[in-house]
């Protein structure tokens, strides 16, 4: 029924860069088989899941959304992939996303955008624009997203989703196609915070092949959220951040954000306002940070060991197959990125731009700590504004990065944090977001599932 329901609605939603409709009713039968023969299940087998592209899945194509992997297949599993196979969840293929997951819109994908459900004239987020606009065109009911700035959080904010950052650390980035890697977090999306704890349940846990993988056990995700679901929130302090509620939020974001706090106080939640200081240094901090780590991970895109080769026309240098490849397989805003991490790792920058750009992280991360001392959870809107129309923001890339104005600070601390529906503004869908402390995920999944 899913794949019937891809096929009816791709040409308008183009959420998919690759179907593997073979691999998906082979996994599906296997469940079957296995159903048949009284083999033990657990709770999500057969249930169908479509996987970012920025995830290898083995013998499938795997672009990252970008022309310099097309046709690349990988040879292994992403362990969040390997995963949901073992726990017998059926992938359906995998999604549209910005080029190696830079961007808020899914416009610098290299195989064209993703049009959102709600109004094909507007972008789903980004960059895992293709993962939400899949669960909000019924495509599939869960997917996998990635979050290094908000890309999970801010897509799911715009289609009306629920998404989910988990701590980092907590889910394994092996397999997913490095951005920057202090901060790229594999993650659950779906329809429902419940949906979305019990997919999450599924891809977290320590993984030895990642080095800063967590060795701790995955707190009751489902129970929390189930505790959630009874809507009774007394006793739970909300941190309201004062340097997150409203500014520069359109006045309809605002207004859904007022209205939801006062459901959560209905149910008996205590507001206490919080100040975090630092956080209006997350963006630029965030914009050095990000592009340092993209500029060194990107370096193995040579032309030598994947996808794209270019130059081949001729007899020529290796620094010139080099530098021809990475012209004609990189897209622009993935260029603006790597010059500017390069510069700023550069010898005699260094200390004023990526060394700056770390101790204020270590300022934000503090202001968390102390936030969480006033507070259980924190909580803003997940984005500034509703689903924009295309080509609104691509012109001026700072316009497009403050689509992440709320969400990164969670990013640069490294604690859970989740995007909940909460109403709409002009008829599209506002994002509710719930941050919680380091591991503490199971918070976060109380607190955003009175919301529903
Ligand atoms: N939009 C942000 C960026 O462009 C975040 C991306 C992400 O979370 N992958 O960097």
């Amino acid at each position: 029924a899913h794949l019937d329901r891809i096929a009816a609605t791709e040409p308008s939603v183009h959420a998919f860069l690759h179907v593997d409709a073979e691999g998906a009713l082979a996994a599906a039968a296997e469940v079957d088989r296995a159903r048949a023969a009284g083999e033990p299940l657990g709770p999500l087998a057969g249930v169908p899941v479509a996987v970012k592209d920025a995830f290898t899945t083995r013998g499938v194509p795997t672009t990252s959304g970008s022309r310099i992997l097309a046709d690349w297949r990988p040879p292994y599993d992403a362990t969040v992939v390997a995963r949901l196979r073992d726990a017998g969840l059926v992938i359906l293929g995998k999604t549209n996303m910005d080029e190696f997951a830079m961007g808020s819109s899914t416009e610098y994908s290299a195989f064209g955008p993703t049009r959102n459900p709600w109004d094909l004239a507007r972008i789903p987020g980004g960059s895992g624009g293709g993962s939400a606009a899949a669960l909000a065109a019924y495509q599939a009911p869960l997917s996998i997203g990635s979050d290094t700035g908000g890309s999970i959080r801010q897509p799911g904010a715009v289609t009306g989703t629920v998404g989910a950052k988990p701590t980092y650390g907590g889910t394994s980035r092996y397999g997913l196609i490095a951005f920057s890697s202090s901060l790229d977090t594999p993650g659950p999306c779906g329809r429902t915070v419940a949906d979305t704890a019990a997919l999450h349940t599924v891809i977290a846990g320590h993984d030895p092949r990642d080095s800063t993988s967590i060795p701790q056990q995955v707190p009751d995700l489902v129970g929390a959220a189930a505790r959630g679901g009874e809507g009774d929130l007394s006793g739970v302090r909300l941190g309201l951040v004062r340097e997150l509620s409203g500014q520069g939020a359109e006045p309809g974001v605002a207004a859904a954000f007022r209205d939801a706090v006062t459901t959560l106080t209905k149910l008996g939640a205590e507001v206490v306002e919080v100040s975090c200081p630092h956080f209006e240094y997350a963006l630029p901090a965030y914009y050095l940070i990000a592009p340092s780590e993209c500029s060194s991970n990107l370096a193995r895109f040579d032309g030598v060991r994947y996808g794209l080769r270019a130059g081949d026309d001729g007899v020529r240098s290796l620094e010139e197959v080099m530098s021809l490849t990475r012209e004609a397989g990189f897209g622009p805003e993935v260029k603006r990125r790597v010059m500017l991490g390069t510069y700023a790792l550069s010898s005699g920058y260094y200390d004023a731009y990526y060394g700056q750009a770390q101790k204020v992280r270590t300022l934000i991360s503090r202001d968390f700590a102390a936030a969480f001392e006033q507070a259980d959870v924190l909580i803003s809107p997940t984005t500034p504004f509703v689903a924009f129309p295309f080509g609104q923001r691509t012109d001026d890339p700072y316009q497009m990065y403050l689509a992440d104005l709320y969400t990164i600070p969670s990013n640069l601390y490294g604690g859970p944090a989740i995007s909940v529906p909460s109403g709409l503004a002009d008829g599209l869908p506002v994002g509710f977001q719930v941050m919680a402390p380091t591991l503490a995920d199971d918070r976060m999944y109380h607190v955003a599932a009175a919301l529903e």
